[in-house]
């Protein structure tokens, strides 16, 4: 949950279309093959991966090339991957990677928008794992036990329930679906947030766990409509919602 938007919630990449990378493939091999003097080049396998940074990787094993890029750039123009994945073939291979390359990639990723979401992809994925699920003025179990019972005729299950390690400008809450896990900004854990504000925002992330996700035109929903109607069963919904708005 944002306090916004209420957009970006499990994942800031949720709605991002990865594009196909199958193209790289050949164009690696190739590159391979010249770089190599003509030595056939092993199968290489091109994936995006959620790393916590703007992070790439290649490595040989088992006879195969293997380059994960950071899902950061999963919507990036073809060149640009192309130039990334070229230079990381010429790292595995101990070659200098061509000035050029390394400078589209350097521009690409310097842009305001890929910086922004760099930063946002590090904060949300980066801030698990953190502390219990007590906090000095909330206590996250008991809440999430009696709105359980309330709303859910006490038959939800997660298996992670945690205050994050440190403050976020954005978010109030996530549900990780990977971890079957909810966490709730620490911010909140504060004797000028009312209970009911905790118990919203704690709501609605037990809602992504029930609700999971929808596809519709080719896009991920996460807040769609049945979400959105569950969401307003709650006792206090507007007085929630007016109090994140005015006060976070
Ligand atoms: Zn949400």
């Amino acid at each position: 949950m944002t306090q916004k938007a209420h957009q970006p919630c499990p994942d800031p990449l949720q709605d991002i279309q990865p594009v196909d990378v199958s193209p790289l493939q050949p164009l690696l091999a190739d590159s391979y093959e010249r770089l190599m003097k003509g030595r056939p080049a092993p199968p290489v396998a091109v994936r995006f991966y959620p790393y916590t940074n703007l992070n790439h990787t290649i490595r040989l094993r088992q006879g195969q090339i293997l380059i994960r890029l950071s899902d950061i750039l999963a919507d990036a123009p073809a060149e640009i991957l192309a130039a990334i994945s070229l230079i990381l073939l010429h790292k595995l291979l101990k070659r200098r990677p061509p000035q050029a390359m390394r400078r589209l990639y350097r521009d690409y990723i310097g842009r305001p928008a890929i910086r922004r979401r760099s930063l946002l992809v590090r904060q949300q994925r980066g801030r698990k794992w953190l502390t219990s699920e007590k906090g000095r003025h909330f206590d996250l179990g008991r809440l999430f036990d009696d709105l359980n019972q309330r709303y859910f005729e006490g038959r939800l299950k997660i298996r992670r329930l945690s205050w994050s390690r440190s403050r976020n400008r954005r978010i109030l809450g996530h549900y990780d679906e990977a971890h079957r896990a909810i966490i709730i900004d620490r911010r909140l854990d504060h004797p000028q947030i009312p209970r009911l504000v905790v118990e919203y925002v704690l709501f609605h992330e037990m809602l992504h766990a029930v609700h999971g996700e929808r596809f519709q035109n080719g896009r991920r929903w996460v807040h769609h409509a049945d979400f959105r109607e569950a969401e307003r069963r709650f006792h206090a919904y507007e007085e929630a919602q007016r109090f994140i708005r005015q006060m976070l």
